[in-house]
């Protein structure tokens, strides 16, 4: 669904991400992992056009995006995106915060709209705190909350970026649950994250990045069990 042609990433002279090709077929969960620096972000940044890749192509259902005619407007509406600071709108309760965006960009009517979220809200377990303030929640149930309005915006790829890095360790596991279930649900799903037990048991790929290159990509049972790479297996070393 998603296809990465040569994309290279330019800060001034720093060269952050070189050449990367990967793709995200329908349904399959994608986790990239590897150190702080690595690119990750800025991969995920260049997917979604907060960034502008400095050179290559981002192929989206067979055309490039990166085309001048593309409107990257429709592009951006189908993707769903989470990131480590959950970026709710505070001054707005849980079940507004799944509305707004859709009433919005998608010109749902306020009814539908509200049973859009209200569907999401359960699957992640926050329909009880539908009136709630984000500042009433926990660091976990905000995320959750993220996860909903993402998805209320029914997107055809869900990106993540570190969704559990700000949490207090005794909140990942609930956010992760959720992720997981998503993931058994057939979504199309392409996560950054630093928990290695979770990418082992939701991925389909995993993709080891190191200094802006992809140094190895494959199934889970590949890159943990049997990586190939040296830079792999420090990696590795480090993190378990
Ligand atoms: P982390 O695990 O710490 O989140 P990451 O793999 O996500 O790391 P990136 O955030 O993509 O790494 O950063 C890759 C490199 O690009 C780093 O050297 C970073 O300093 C640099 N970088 C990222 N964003 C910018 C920016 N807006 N301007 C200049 N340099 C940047
Ligand atoms: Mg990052």
């Amino acid at each position: 669904i998603i296809e990465i042609k040569h994309v290279n990433k330019y800060f001034g002279s720093h060269e952050v991400l070189k050449d990367i090709d990967f793709s995200v077929k329908k349904g399959e969960v994608v986790t990239i992992i590897g150190s702080s620096g690595s690119g990750k972000s800025t991969l995920l940044r260049c997917i979604n056009l907060l960034e502008k890749p400095s050179g290559g192509e981002i192929m989206y259902k067979g055309e490039n995006i990166l085309d001048e005619k593309h409107d990257i407007f429709t592009y951006r509406r189908k993707l769903g995106m989470v990131f480590q600071q959950f970026n709710l709108f505070n001054n707005h309760n849980v079940l507004s915060n799944c509305v707004v965006g859709q009433v919005k960009v998608l010109k749902r009517s306020k009814d539908e709209a509200e049973k859009v979220a209200m569907k999401y809200l359960k699957i992640v377990g926050m329909d009880k705190y539908v009136n709630a303030r984000p500042n009433q929640l926990s660091g976990g149930q905000k995320q959750r909350v993220a996860i909903a309005r993402a998805l209320s915006m029914e997107p055809d790829v869900m990106l993540f970026d570190e969704p559990t890095s700000a949490l207090d360790p005794e909140m990942v596991g609930e956010v992760l649950k959720v992720m997981k279930q998503l993931a058994e649900s057939g979504l199309t799903m392409l996560i950054v994250t630093h928990e290695m037990e979770f990418a082992k048991e939701v991925s389909d790929r995993v993709v080891f990045m190191d200094k802006g290159v992809i140094a190895e990509e494959g199934s889970p049972e590949q890159i943990f069990n049997h990586p190939t790479q040296e830079r792999t297996r420090e990696f590795l070393k480090r993190t378990l």
